[in-house]
């Protein structure tokens, strides 16, 4: 027990502080995609690439809309690869805690 004990206080603390102080993920790091509006063509390459179909595109009250839903994303990076526009774009956030499936739904649209 004294052993371990030494061993401890040799070693110091291998523990961050997070979440009292934020902690960043290293770079390259895959986390959560976000969608930019104004360079999206709604071409759908993305929905089909996206291995768990978590990307959507649909029409609504004349608008089109791509829907994306952070529940089952995987962070794979399949749909910033395929988007020929840079219009989706994995970043280095990776809190995504959240008390409701809507606040882990993100989407964008335009009119038609
Ligand atoms: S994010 Fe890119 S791949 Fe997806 S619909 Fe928009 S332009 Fe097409
Ligand atoms: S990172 Fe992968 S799982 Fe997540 S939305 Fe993009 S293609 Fe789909």
């Amino acid at each position: 027990m004294l052993d371990i004990l030494k061993k401890t206080l040799k070693t110091g603390s291998q523990t961050t502080k997070y979440p009292q102080i934020p902690d960043f993920a290293p770079a390259g790091f895959r986390g959560k995609p976000e969608l930019f509006a104004d360079r999206c063509t709604y071409c759908g390459e993305c929905v089909t690439a996206c291995p768990p179909g978590v990307i959507c595109l649909s029409e609504k009250n004349g608008d089109k809309v791509l829907t994306l839903s952070y529940c089952g994303c995987i962070f794979c990076g399949r749909c910033e690869e395929v988007c020929p526009y840079g219009a989706i774009k994995l970043t280095e956030e990776y809190e995504l805690a959240s008390k409701t499936k809507d606040d882990l739904i993100t989407s964008i649209r335009r009119k038609l």
